[in-house]
């Protein structure tokens, strides 16, 4: 099951009733019904037994958690996988290294208001849901404290007024966890909000559903994003080509018919896609699907992640391979995000 989001925790203004027996959308049976035993995940997949004390010890720090749609895009048996990789705990995600901490962006000083990150000029970040629909072992967020940030219904009130008291936000990104894990009654209200704020322009959705379940991109939810008044980017958060299957493009393709623009960011990660020919035939694969590359970030020292991690000078020299065969527009912006700088910074 989805466990309760912030907004679930205060917004019904919009509720209707739900008579008994109302199927739930299909991607929220999706949801309910990912991946979640470290045994399951092996057996499914034909992983050899010496790959579960790992994945049940990095599941017990962080949850497992695959929905099949994703799982559909994995090889059995290959343990080296790159989209297995990413979902798959090792026993590496033990291992204590220097200057991988708890909390890496040091956000929890930016949230003047509960589930809110006021840390760039212009734009702000809204915790619009505590939980993802894939939990990605990489994740900076994985150790957040999210049940802290599960603001009550007058909390999000309050965040609403300082949304509307300063002017000179411009942009509204709804984060997470991931912001379409909510449930699209709960969206349609906090959008409408947004909208409603005259010096917002821009509605940004950062999110990873429409990729590891496509069906998420539903009726509804293209219902209140073409809705808005607002200027809507989605940026997807894709690491690999295989991630994009025809079901993925058909949800993009839905997207952008809504009117959004659609970017894309990857985190650069060991093992995954630190490879010229793999981070190339991404940006082609992303094109294809509608998407133009945004961000290549560099892993955020996260305690648990330190084996994904690339060097700068090792992340610099792909960067190089890339220009010489990519046209400008394929190219990602390698970034890192530093602490208590006013943007990314690049590298
Ligand atoms: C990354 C980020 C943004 C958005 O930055 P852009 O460079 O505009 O994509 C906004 N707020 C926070 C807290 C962020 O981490
Ligand atoms: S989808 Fe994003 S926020 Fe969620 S676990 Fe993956 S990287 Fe983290």
């Amino acid at each position: 099951m989805i466990t309760r989001s912030p907004i679930d925790v205060q917004t019904t203004p919009l509720q209707d009733p739900v008579s008994p027996g109302t199927r739930k959308p299909a991607w929220q049976r999706q949801l309910a019904g990912a991946i979640r035993d470290p045994r399951v995940l092996c057996e499914r997949l034909r992983l050899s037994d010496a790959w579960l004390p790992g994945a049940e010890t990095g599941h017990a720090l962080f949850e497992i958690r695959v929905p099949e749609a994703y799982l559909a895009r994995i090889r059995p048996g290959d343990p080296h996988d790159p989209l297995l990789r990413q979902v798959l705990p090792l026993n590496a995600e033990m291992h204590q290294s220097p200057g991988y901490t708890l909390d890496p962006l040091n956000e929890a000083t930016h949230t003047p208001r509960r589930g809110l990150i006021h840390k760039y000029h212009g734009r702000v970040l809204l915790i619009a849901s505590p939980t993802c629909a894939v939990n990605c072992r990489y994740c900076f967020r994985r150790h957040f404290p999210y049940a802290e940030n599960a603001p009550s219904r007058a909390q999000w009130q309050d965040t609403l007024d300082y949304l509307r008291k300063d002017t000179s936000i411009r942009e509204a990104i709804l984060s997470g966890g991931d912001p379409l894990a909510a449930n699209d009654r709960q969206l349609a209200w906090l959008v409408e909000q947004l909208g409603a704020i005259s010096h917002f322009k821009r509605l940004r959705i950062h999110t990873r559903l429409p990729v590891v379940i496509p069906d998420r991109v539903d009726p509804k939810l293209l219902g209140w994003l073409g809705r808005t008044r607002l200027q809507k980017v989605v940026v997807l958060h894709i690491n690999h080509p295989n991630e994009v299957d025809n079901a993925v493009i058909k949800a993009c393709t839905r997207l952008k018919e809504a009117g959004a623009t659609l970017l894309n960011q990857s985190v650069l990660l060991h093992g995954i896609n630190d490879s010229a020919p793999v981070l190339i035939a991404l940006s082609e694969r992303l094109f294809e699907a509608g998407i133009l590359p945004y961000y290549l970030h560099v892993l955020d020292p996260v305690q648990g992640a330190a084996h994904f991690d690339v060097s700068d000078e090792e992340a610099r020299g792909l960067m190089e391979a890339l220009r010489e065969r990519l046209p400008g527009f394929l190219m990602p912006r390698l970034v890192r995000e530093v602490p208590g700088k006013s943007a990314k910074t690049p590298l």
